[in-house]
């Protein structure tokens, strides 16, 4: 255990996490940001859902142009000015994070690189404790929680066996694309994500095969339209991958730990009006079917949706589950001192200015909280 009481801890490293960050270590907090690592059976990541994303073209400011210095910007007109707006490029979704982190720990916020493993809420004295899977304990007046949302899976059996490390089955086409220059490869799904991956996929690998299992996109019009006019991407709708075949490693012959690995060969695909099944032959799989959100540990702790989103009250306080086994706790209108931002407790909006926004909410919070107790 860690003997000092920390003013808040933030769990979480994504937009709301570094932006609660920034703002309490601007408010003279000594925040603590536990941030995660990387966990690849989950697709857990530090810095969050975010980068996993190639341009990020609708954070306000986060943009950029070839040629033009920072502080050239204000001084922009005429041609110059035409020039940058014709220009125009979004910041990498890895490039807004780090320049999160950095501005936040600029400020002091300190960052531990680890996962929370339990939390407990249960003290009288209103001193929260948190767990990391190190087996750390910290204690805390209130705490922030932004641990955000994480890919999810087809869940067909043999997913599992060519997710991640190069067997052909990812949730990142930015981080794994540049694997599939000239193949032919798979995006799953029906929303932005989908058109966003198949869209970046298409300027690397020879043709992509969008699976959607309906006719209707929830993708908005933009963003569908961008995909569809795309002459390399070939939509497959009333379809679901219902099962992965593989073949042999192609480094199995020279390579000990590949001997009995395995990588994709082809997706079986079920219609889904007719349950006709086909084989289709692919050599990376992009699983883009949405997110589930990060909530696991705060089970019979913490209420939430059927979905698993974290309530919130207006302040974004935490509430108490109906299933929690501690009656004080139970019986309050709200966890004293437990704050939620970001995707963690939004399925609406889910972009990363309404996260940040959050951030700064719950942080605004925290500090009244402290200053009241
Ligand atoms: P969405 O929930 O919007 O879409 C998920 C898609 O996956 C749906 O088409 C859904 O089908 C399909 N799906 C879900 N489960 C399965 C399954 N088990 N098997 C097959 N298909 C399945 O998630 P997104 O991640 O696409 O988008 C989330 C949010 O992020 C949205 O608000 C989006 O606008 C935003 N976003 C914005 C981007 C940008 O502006 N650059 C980029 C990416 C996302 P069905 O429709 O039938 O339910």
């Amino acid at each position: 255990m860690n003997d000092s009481i920390r003013n808040v801890i933030i769990l979480g490293s994504g937009p709301a996490g570094y932006t609660a960050a920034l703002y309490t270590a601007r408010a003279n907090l000594q925040p603590l940001l536990i941030a995660g690592n990387l966990d690849t059976k989950t697709s857990r990541i530090k810095g969050g859902q975010l980068m996993y994303t190639s341009d990020i073209e609708n954070f306000p400011g986060g943009v950029w142009a070839p040629g033009i210095e920072a502080d050239a910007w204000e001084h922009l007109s005429g041609d110059a000015e035409a020039d940058a707006t014709a220009n125009l490029r979004g910041l990498s979704g890895p490039g807004l994070m780090k320049r999160m982190e950095l501005q936040a720990r600029h400020f002091g916020a300190e960052m531990l690189e680890e996962f929370v493993t339990e939390v407990n809420f249960d003290s009288e004295d209103n001193i929260h404790t948190v767990t990391t899977e190190n087996g750390t304990q910290f204690r805390t007046r209130a705490l922030i929680i932004a641990t955000g949302a994480a890919a999810r899976l087809l869940g067909v059996s043999a997913e599992e066996q060519f997710f991640g490390q190069g067997g052909g089955v990812s949730t990142c086409a930015t981080c794994d694309g540049h694997n599939y220059r000239g193949a032919e490869v798979a995006v799953v799904g029906g929303g932005d994500s989908a058109m966003e991956e198949a869209h970046y996929l298409s300027r690397l690998a020879k043709k992509v095969h969008l699976i959607h299992r309906r006719e209707g996109f929830r993708a908005s019009q933009i963003m569908l339209e961008r995909a569809q006019n795309t002459p390399n991407i070939e939509f497959h709708l009333n379809k679901v991958i219902s099962d992965i075949k593989g073949k042999p490693h192609p480094q199995a012959e020279n390579i000990a730990f590949f001997k009995d690995k395995e990588v994709v060969d082809h997706a079986v695909l079920r219609d889904t009006q007719t349950n006709s099944i086909s084989a289709l032959p692919v050599d990376g799989i992009f699983v883009a079917i949405g997110h589930v959100p990060n909530t696991q540990i705060f089970q019979k702790l913490l209420e939430m949706d059927e979905a698993g989103y974290l309530m919130r009250d207006e302040h974004l306080r935490a509430l108490p589950s109906t299933l929690c086994d501690t009656g004080r706790l139970r019986d309050l209108p709200h966890v004293p001192g437990v704050f939620v931002a970001g995707d963690v407790s939004d399925h609406v909006y889910r972009q990363a200015i309404t996260a940040a926004g959050m951030g700064c909410q719950a942080a605004i919070e925290t500090e009244r909280y402290l200053a009241g107790h």
